[in-house]
């Protein structure tokens, strides 16, 4: 009995402990077993692994594209990983590739438009490769967060693998006889649909809280449930996310609500007390409105770029900022109006307050601030869309935008204007010619002079200098 007892204790430990390096086992998944041909492939993805492997050095595909392949899912990108240095990788790519990154250094192996990322393996400096206390010094850093500020120590494939964040990501594709090697126990959560951190969750979230917002994101696109000590965790440690440097926020709001999965996304980073870190504006108006017209407008923006990414179109990264701030945007105008602000100046000031407040949280490069603002402004300038006006706004670079942001306000419940975005859309499917009939009928004919559709709702005094 008591050896059955030990035996199924130690089972029930092996299989729980697989993330442990001092427990794991590896294990070898042949070309037979998983069934991944080289046709799924990204071609230039394998012309730089077999590039490595001529050279002599050991190469792997690694993380979400062995993953996705594995569950029959188009990789987004396909990442290599190998023993060579970043130097060997520029000598053996030469012109092709570039070395990046200070935090990780990285080489880049470009075909025309399409990079191919190559990492070394990173190690602890605790592995076989021995480093110098002065080289581990200058190559790995943590803060006093216990954040690592660089990780550029080299190391083998079974270091390198401690550094991955979830299981499912820990999966190297060898090229030398196409067989996975799974360290963590990867296999087994892919099958069980689990997210599951490698390592002691608290550690490793501590090192780089991104690894949370990652979760999220990897729930979201698998449908995956994450592992309850995977979890436990998130809720407390949030505030984390405050550490990260705001360029990195900003690129990871991206991945995030760019996924195609946006609006799930949206949802679990409510759930787990991660929102308000990274738009605090707008989750101050959701906890103030619940039910209300906020929540409404980013669902509906999120569902529209969902829609847009899975049917392949492109998406802007103003739209996602401009939908988020909006409401945000909408009441600090509604106070500068109070303060007796000309619509113009206060649509101004609204917009610098809500971005000089989001970019405590992420950044958001110039280019995109002068296009929410451009968008936001639009949206009081559409619905004076008499005679020629209408051809002027037509022709504005935001205009498609502007318009796509209408639909969505009126879909999120602003359903009066479903009249001015149902004109716009009959509008655009006319040639220049009708157009021009079709505005200045509008003009004639239907909102003579005293047209109510033209009139700024926030507008307490009349002010021609608008436009
Ligand atoms: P995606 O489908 O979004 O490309 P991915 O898993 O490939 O997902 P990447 O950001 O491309 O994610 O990273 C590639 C791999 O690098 C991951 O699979 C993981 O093994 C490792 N990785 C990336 N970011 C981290 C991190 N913050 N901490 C630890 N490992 C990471
Ligand atoms: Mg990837």
């Amino acid at each position: 009995m008591q050896n059955f007892i030990k035996k199924v204790s130690f089972f029930l430990f092996s299989s729980s402990s697989n993330t442990d390096r001092n427990t794991s086992k590896r294990t070898i998944i042949s070309r037979k077993k998983h069934g991944i041909s080289r046709k799924q492939i990204d071609k230039h993805a394998l012309d730089v692994l077999y590039g490595l492997k001529r050279a002599g050095y050991d190469a792997y595909l690694v993380g979400g594209a062995v993953r996705d392949l594995m569950l029959g899912i188009e990789p987004k990108d396909f990442d290599v990983v190998t023993n060579a240095e970043p130097e060997q990788v520029k000598q053996i790519f030469k012109k092709r590739c570039r070395l990046i990154g200070r935090r990780f250094r990285l080489a880049h192996v470009g075909y025309g438009r399409n990079i191919v990322e190559v990492a070394t393996f990173r190690g602890d400096g605790e592995g076989e490769k021995k480093i110098s206390r002065k080289q581990l010094n200058n190559t790995r850093a943590t803060d006093d967060t216990g954040k690592l500020l660089r990780d550029n120590v080299y190391g083998t494939i079974n270091e390198d693998i401690w550094r991955r964040d979830f299981t499912v990501n820990s999966l190297y594709y060898n090229i030398k006889d196409f067989s996975i090697i799974d360290y963590a126990g990867a296999e087994e959560d892919i099958k069980k649909g689990q997210l599951r951190l490698i390592g002691d969750p608290k550690t490793r979230y501590r090192e780089d809280p991104v690894r949370m917002i990652r979760a999220i994101r990897f729930a979201a696109k698998l449908g995956f449930d994450i592992e309850q000590k995977t979890k436990d965790p998130i809720y407390e440690m949030g505030s984390l996310l405050k550490n990260v440097s705001h360029a990195r926020m900003f690129e990871e709001v991206l991945k995030l609500f760019h996924s195609g999965f946006a609006v799930e996304v949206f949802e679990k980073l409510r759930q787990f007390g991660l929102f308000k870190y990274i738009f605090p504006q707008t989750h101050h108006l959701l906890s103030l409105e619940e039910q209300g017209f906020p929540r409404m407008l980013v669902i509906e923006a999120l569902k529209s770029t969902d829609q847009r990414i899975q049917a392949g179109k492109s998406v802007n990264p103003s739209f996602l900022f401009a939908a988020m701030l909006w409401e945000p945007m909408k009441q600090r105008m509604e106070q500068h109006l109070a303060e007796d602000f000309t619509h113009q100046d206060a649509l101004y000031a609204a917009a610098n307050d809500v971005i000089r407040e989001q970019i405590i949280a992420t950044s958001i490069p110039k280019r995109f601030t002068a296009q929410m603002r451009e968008i936001w402004s639009l949206q009081f300038r559409l619905p004076k869309n008499n005679g020629v006006k209408s051809q002027k706004l037509q022709v504005h670079r935001r205009f498609r935008a502007a318009y796509d942001f209408l639909g969505v306000r009126v879909l999120a419940g602003e359903t009066e204007l479903k009249e001015l975005f149902d004109w716009w859309t009959v509008y655009q499917q006319k040639n220049p010619l009708e157009q021009v009939a079709y505005a200045n009928n509008l003009q004639q004919d239907k909102y003579p002079k005293k047209t109510n559709l033209g009139r700024n709702p926030y507008r307490k005094r009349r002010d021609d200098s608008e436009e």
